[in-house]
């Protein structure tokens, strides 16, 4: 399976980051190296010492397809969770400065934070769903699908152009505003809507 991203799908979070408004989405990969699952606890790495997280809708890919069509891109999918898109800051900007792949800011292990999936006819309308972050009890990641600049299916669509997509493949769909840096012993809880799906320590 493989890990997708998307990146600056908000605008108040593209704006916080001082990045432009994309002109089409922007995608990034991670390997299945870097999931982290099952409310484990994520050990601060010694290479950072800026790690943010960036709270974001993930998306399962439960069929297989190429140059998927807008319209038909809701078949692709059935389960979606919430996860976290750790990112090492300081490092990410020094390859944006440099003009670098992002790999060693955005795809070292447990860099990918998977909630628990819910099956989306029990949630709604995929371009309707609010959810949070929890960070030692307080609220400071909120956002809502109906936000995004690129909507699900169109980053299907988009992603599907370049790269085929399988049975498990996962998309992490873009952080809103909010993001900041975690530190030891804070414990990170994500909700979808009311639904809690993820709950784990930093350490
Ligand atoms: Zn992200």
């Amino acid at each position: 399976m493989k890990i997708i991203c998307i990146g600056r799908n908000y605008s108040e979070h593209a704006r916080e980051l001082n990045n432009p408004i994309p002109a089409k989405p922007i995608f990034f990969m991670k390997p299945d190296s870097s999931l982290l699952l099952g409310n484990k606890p994520f050990f601060l790495p010694e290479f950072s010492s800026e790690i943010h997280h960036e709270l974001e809708i993930v998306i399962k890919i439960c069929r297989l397809g190429k140059h998927i069509d807008e319209k038909f891109a809701y078949r692709y999918y059935n389960e979606i969770t919430a996860g976290i898109d750790f990112t090492a800051r300081d490092l990410q900007n020094k390859c944006k400065k440099e003009g670098h792949p992002w790999e060693i800011a955005k795809a070292f292990d447990a860099s990918a934070v998977l909630g628990k999936f819910l099956n989306l006819s029990l949630i709604g309308n995929i371009n309707k769903i609010s959810f949070s972050l929890k960070v030692n009890d307080k609220i400071v990641q909120q956002g809502n699908t109906a936000d995004m600049l690129y909507d699900v299916d169109t980053i299907i669509s988009y992603i599907s152009k370049f790269v085929t997509l399988k049975i498990g493949d996962i998309i992490f769909t873009g952080t809103p505003a909010g993001v900041g840096q975690v530190s030891l012993n804070d414990h990170l809880e994500g909700f979808i809507e009311e639904k809690k799906v993820f709950d784990f320590k930093i350490k």
